[in-house]
Order: C-alpha cells, then structure tokens, then sequence
C-alpha cells in the first residue's frame, strides 16, 4: 500500500509479458502501415460487398478494431461518394466527431474541413461541395433532416456506437429506417457492441415488408439491395489492460483519484494518465488539486513533470482538441475527463485509467415531468468502455476507485437508454416538425420506459388502451409542449411558434425564452441568458467560499439568470480579459464558448427573419426597471413549468449542517399527485441560495442522494405572471391546496 492510503500497488512489470512497456517514438509507423495493421483490413472486401448489396450492415467489433477511422474511408476509396454525395458517420458525442475527423484527415493527408469535415451543433467544418466524408453528432443529422428530410445529400449514413442508446441515436435509427423504405439506394451501417447487434439487425429487418410502390424523387433507382441486414464481425486489437480494485472503498473520489495519479507518478515509468470523474466542477477542482502536487514534487527528482487538464462538453471545442495534442517530451499527461472520453476518442500515450466509477446522468420521472441530473455508478458495461482507453496503443492499468464486490454488486451491466431516462419534449417537438404526426406509432428500437406505476400510470393505462410502453412519458412531453405553445390543441404543430421553436438548436424552454424575447423586445439580453445557460458552469472551482464572494459581486435578488447579465457585462466591459476572469472567478473558457454560442444563435435568428433588438437595446445594462422586468418575464415564459412556490411551514432540519434549515419548495403545477410530492430546494451553488425568494422558476434540477430535488439556475419572479403569461396552464394558481395561503 501506498503512504496515500490507498491500497493500489501498480507493478512495476504488470501489463505484459514481465517487463514494463516499451515506447519507443521512433518506431511509429508510417500513417498506412498502421491502416493495414487494424483488424478491420482484412475484412476491407467483405465489407464494401456486403454493403453494396445489403441496404443495412451491422459491423461488430472491438474497440480498436478501426470501425469509426477505417469504414468511412473504405467507402470513400469505393466510390460511394462519387457524384457528389457524401458518407456520414454519427457520434453520441462532440469530442468524439472533431477528434476522429481530424485524424481520419491526417490519415488521408488532406486539410480538415476539405475532404474530411465535422458538423457538431454550433460548428460546422465542412466545405459544401468540396468535403466528401462528414462526421457528425447523431443531433445534428437529425437537425439536417428538416431540410433534407430523406437526407438526400449522403449515399451512407453510418451510425456509430449505436450500443450507446444516446437519445438522437435512437431517434435516428427511427427515422433511417422510415427513409430506407423511399430511398433503396441509401446504405445504413451500424456499428454497435455484440449485445446490442441482434436487436440491430432485427429492427433493421424489413424483407417481410411489402415495398410502396412509388420512391422518392430525386432517388436514384437501380437493383433494390436486400432488405435482410447483413452483419460482420471484426475481431478486436486491444492491447493488455491490467484492472486493479480497492481493498477499502474510498470516501471521497475526487481525493481517491488525485492521489492515485501522484502515486503512479512517483512510481516515474512513462505513460499518461486519464482520470474520469462526473462533470466540471470536479474536473476542474481535481486539476487544481493535481497543479499543486505537482508543483510540490517538482523538487524530487523525477524524470517527468506532471501536466494536468480538464476535459468536458462545457469546454470550446479548441480547448478540447488541445487535450488531443501529445505531451511534450518530458511531460506526463494527465487528462481529468467526464465520461464525454468513455467511448470513440483514442487519447495515445493514455497507460493508467483511474476511474471514479460515478457519472452524472440524466433521469427523468414521468409521473412528476422532472428531469434532472444525478450522480450515479456507472454500467459495467460503461467501466469495461473506460477501461479500454487504456489499451488503445499500448498495454495498459485501469484503477477503479471501489472494491471489487462493490463493483460486481452494486454496478448495473448495462446502462438504461437515454430515451428511457429523459424528457422527450425537445424530441417529440422534432418528430412533429418532420412531419410524423403520430409519435405514439414511431418505431423504436425499445419504446420509452413502461412507467405504468403509481396512480398515473394505473389511470392513463385504462385510459390510453394498453398500448404498453412510453403513454405517459409522451403524454407529458405533449403537454408541455402544448403548455409552450408549439402545439396546438388537436397537438399538431402550431405555426409559427412551434415551427421557430423546432427550428432553433435549443431545448423547448430555452427556444422558448429566445422567442418570447423576440416578441418583447429584449433578444440581446435574453440570447445572452440562452447562451450563458448552453455552457455547464460558468463559476471556476476553487472553496465555496472564494467563489461566493465573487458571485457577491454580481448577484442580484433577482436570481441566477439576471446575475449572469452581470457578469457577462463585466468580462465585456474588460475587453474579454482573462485576467478579468480569474479576478472574478469565472471560467474564462466557459465565457468564450458562451460567446461562440451566442454568435451562432444570433445568426439562426436572423436567418429566421425573427425580430432583432432595436439597435438601443444593450446586450447587458439596462436603462430602467422596466426593462428587467420585460427580460425576466421573457425568461419565465420559457421556464413556467418549473415553478415553484416556498412553503415555509415545511422548513426542516436536515442532517448536513451547512444545509440546515434549507427551504422547502414545491412545484406550482398540478393538484396534488406525484409532482406536488417533490421536495424542491435551491442548489447551493445559485445565487439565491440563502434567499427565499416566494415565486421562483428553474432551469435545471439535480437530484441529490437523498432524494432532494436542488434547483439550478433559478429565476424569481411574481406570481401574477404564471396567471399572465400561461393562463392556459396555471388558471387557478395555486391550484395546490398546500398552497392555498
Ligand atoms: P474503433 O472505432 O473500432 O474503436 P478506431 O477506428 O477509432 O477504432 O481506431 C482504430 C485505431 O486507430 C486505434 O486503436 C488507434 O490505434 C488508431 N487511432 C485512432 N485514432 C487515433 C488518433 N487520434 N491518434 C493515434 N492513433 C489513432
Ligand atoms: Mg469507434
């Protein structure tokens, strides 16, 4: 054991045939050489064969084994693009299209954004008419099909890590099913674990099906391909991946993480490290923890200096491209990552995995239409994915911070598909957008969770026919669609609004906010609100304390998203200063990515031909109460569903002492029921935290370990706007008879 505590004992000699591993530089192949070293080349053939004459193909195989860099190429070199079409090829993740388009640039020795291109939300390198092989978040091809919705531009779509269930994912397997039966020449591939190809394939499978007679126009026709879905399997390269457990779990993971990097640093044999933790704040607490060690061993004379940094979706896209770039000689990387690097990136030089074994995920409960975010273990499934970073060029460790029977009892092997665990609001509002009327019948791979629980579910199930799975949870995304406004009462899709709505890369709400803003005369304040809100966190870690004297300097009674204008304000009014930032604890990075969002909503708005401010308006300052008002009223007529009212009566003592006497909320909708069960409170880390404002809205909830539902960015308003802007919904606030004082 080691004098951290911590039993891991990381030999000298694991992880191969008794000696540590070899890096040698100099012997890096030649770019080719290493293509025709995956396993996937000896399956080139076969490959494109099956492709040509199958309209899906479902490729398994290993991590490693060259399915995401190798396929789109293979397609390219056969001609598939020729004539002017283009191969995509999805990502669940951002981080995962921009790192793979830019090696698959380097490997077919062009510039990125030529011949090889990515398309994420809010950045599109690609070139029209010049990039032939596009790689993409599953979102963004969704969002490409309101324009081209038989997705006429590709010859492929490939699908890659489909196993994921992320939610885009899902819909799109939909949806390229519903296109494959008007457009025989398009080809699917799918690349998916072994688990999950069967289900693939069969969905896929439409050979019993009878063809409609007319296709498409603009399709070509040619001999139909066969419509059974064919399947390869590749045999994996992953190298040795040695996995170690703690003999004693670990309070704190953070700290557990930490300290298992420095030990394996001071161990001094080469190789770099990837931690992964749950979000931001702790990214970014561990790399400060993770500097300050390492300034601290500096003085002992270890061959390697230690360089840490953060990885995680709120960062600009060239601060995560940078976390790509090898270490400089001498330097060990260590890289403290969300689970945005469980899957598709390949960081070289990665040896040791360090894995808290927690991830912050999304889950949503139907009965009472709460999304939020809780920290929970990951699958086993997910671990093995974490695990394999470290095999990816070289034999590697993976550290997992708990005991193995914790690990083997308490982990799920495989993670719940996010279409079971979210909000389906901003997805029904797409389907409708594209025209699918009847979201009760879309296909999907596995229909939305079968909540029939509780007395919703009874009551809805004798309701709705025993249709199965997903009433509810599609029941109340209708409704809080149509509570928006962006669908009408027999819930088609109500224009303009609901039209605009689908039309902005924004969930409902925030789209929502922007067009409300549209109509009052406040888009510059209320995009800078949208924008501010896209980003994860817009403090910089560091102790509570430092951090709440900062946001003393910005905070407002009128909550979070009024606060935000204040800081906006002042990173402006300092010339965009990083300085500035770090006077002020605000992540400069997160202020830069903010502002990129901005500029590409701006530039939506106005291709929408949607009111602009008045050129008097300012972005920030405002010239009179009025006008704050009219911006927080513009907020709240996106965010009205959140609304919640205190109830003093219920203030209780809770446990932790820095949470004693915490106010509790409770939501404004609904009489009675699941949703006026939920216990609300403001999250520590809002402005308003020890404030009790009596009418509030929020944007976000997390949920905490004993089931405390803690609101984020939170916005006080009056309780005569819910009446006056979404009469519809609250016409007899309170409805709640708790609230009827
Ligand atoms: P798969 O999708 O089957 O998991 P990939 O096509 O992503 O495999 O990668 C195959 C191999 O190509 C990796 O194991 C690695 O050796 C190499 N590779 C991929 N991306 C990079 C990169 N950015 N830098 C260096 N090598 C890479
Ligand atoms: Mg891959």
């Amino acid at each position: 054991a080691s004098a951290f505590g911590l039993a891991f004992d990381v030999d000298r000699d694991a992880g191969g045939a008794g000696a540590a591993p070899v890096f040698n530089k100099n012997e890096r192949l030649a770019i080719s050489e290493q293509r025709r070293r995956l396993p996937i080349y000896a399956h080139r053939t076969e490959l494109l064969y099956l492709v040509e004459g199958h309209a899906t193909t479902v490729v398994v195989g290993e991590t490693g084994s060259g399915k995401t860099t190798q396929v789109p190429q293979y397609l390219h070199e056969a001609g598939w693009t020729q004539g002017g079409k283009l191969v995509a090829c999805t990502q669940p993740r951002r981080v995962a299209a921009m790192t793979v388009a830019s090696r698959v640039a380097e490997e077919m020795g062009c510039r990125l954004g030529q011949d090889v291109g990515y398309s994420i939300r809010f950045e599109d390198v690609s070139t029209p008419g010049v990039t032939r092989v596009r790689f993409c978040t599953d979102g963004v091809l969704l969002r490409e099909m309101m324009d081209d919705p038989l997705l006429l531009k590709y010859s492929c779509v490939m699908v890659d890590e489909a196993h994921e269930r992320s939610l885009a994912t899902d819909v799109l397997l939909g949806l390229l099913k519903k296109i494959q039966r008007r457009r025989p020449d398009l080809r699917v591939i799918i690349s998916s674990s072994t688990i999950e190809a069967e289900k693939m394939a069969r969905f896929f499978d439409t050979s019993n099906v009878r063809r409609p007679r007319a296709h498409a126009e603009g399709v070509q026709q040619g001999a139909a391909p066969s419509r059974s879905p064919a399947l390869l399997s590749v045999e994996g390269r992953t190298h040795n991946v040695q996995v170690h457990y703690l003999e004693a779990p670990a309070s704190d993971y953070i700290q557990a993480a930490v300290e298992t990097a420095v030990n394996i640093h001071r161990e001094d044999l080469p190789g770099d490290i990837l931690i992964f933790l749950t979000g931001q704040d702790e990214c970014e607490a561990a790399v400060k923890l993770l500097d300050e060690e390492g300034r601290r061993l500096q003085r002992s004379r270890l061959k390697l200096r230690m360089q840490a940094v953060a990885l995680y979706a709120g960062l600009p896209a060239a601060h995560q491209l940078g976390v790509f770039e090898p270490a400089p000689r001498g330097v060990r990387k260590v890289v403290v990552a969300t689970n945005i690097a469980e899957t598709s990136v390949t960081l070289e030089g990665t040896v040791y995995v360090i894995d808290s074994c927690f991830a912050k995920q999304r889950c949503y409960n139907p009965l009472t239409g709460l999304e939020s975010l809780l920290i929970a273990p990951i699958s086993k499934a997910s671990a093995a994915q974490r695990a394999g970073r470290a095999g990816r060029v070289r034999p590697g460790h993976c550290l997992r911070l708990c005991t193995e029977g914790d690990f083997e009892q308490k982990l799920p092997a495989t993670t719940v598909p996010e279409m079971q665990r979210s909000d389906l609001s901003g997805t029904v509002l797409q389907l409708k957008s594209l025209g699918i009327d009847n979201i009760m019948h879309f296909e999907w791979l596995a229909p939305p969770p079968a909540e029939a629980s509780g007395w919703l579910g009874g009551w809805l199930g004798g309701r709705a026919g025993r249709r199965g799975g997903g009433v509810v949870t599609m029941i109340r995304a209708l409704e809080s669609l149509h509570a928006l406004g962006a669908l009408d009462g027999d819930a088609r899709l109500a224009r303009p609004l609901g039209a605009q709505m689908a039309d902005l890369p924004l969930d409902p709400v925030l789209a929502r906010m922007l067009l409300a803003a549209g109509q009052m005369g406040c888009t510059a304040k209320v995009l800078t609100v949208v924008a501010m809100l896209s980003v994860q966190s817009v403090w910089a870690p560091g102790g509570r304390r430092g951090v709440d004297e900062a946001k003393a300097r910005f905070a407002v009674a009128e909550g979070d998203l009024v606060t935000y204008l204040n800081v906006w304000r002042g990173w402006e009014e300092s010339g965009r200063s990083k300085k500035w930032a770090i006077e002020n604890h605000v992540m400069h990075r997160s202020m830069l990515r903010a502002a990129d969002i901005r500029n590409q909503l701006q530039a939506h708005l106005r291709r929408q031909g949607i009111k602009q401010a008045s050129a008097l308006e300012g972005a920030t300052s405002f010239d009179h109460d009025e006008e704050l008002e009219t911006v927080r009223k513009a907020l709240a007529a996106g965010m009205f569903i959140n609304a919640a009212k205190l109830t003093e009566e219920l203030t209780v003592k809770l446990s932790d002492q820095a949470d004693t006497g915490a106010s509790v909320y409770r939501l404004v909708r609904s009489a009675g029921g699941s949703a006026a069960a939920v216990k609300l409170r403001i999250h520590h880390s809002s402005v308003l935290f020890r404030c009790r404002p009596q009418w509030v809205c929020f944007y976000a909830a997390e949920q905490n370990d004993s089931g405390w539902y803690e609101m984020r960015d939170v916005l006080a308003i009056e309780s005569g706007w819910l009446t006056e802007l979404a009469g519809h919904v609250y016409k007899m606030v309170p409805l709640n008879p708790q609230m009827r004082r």
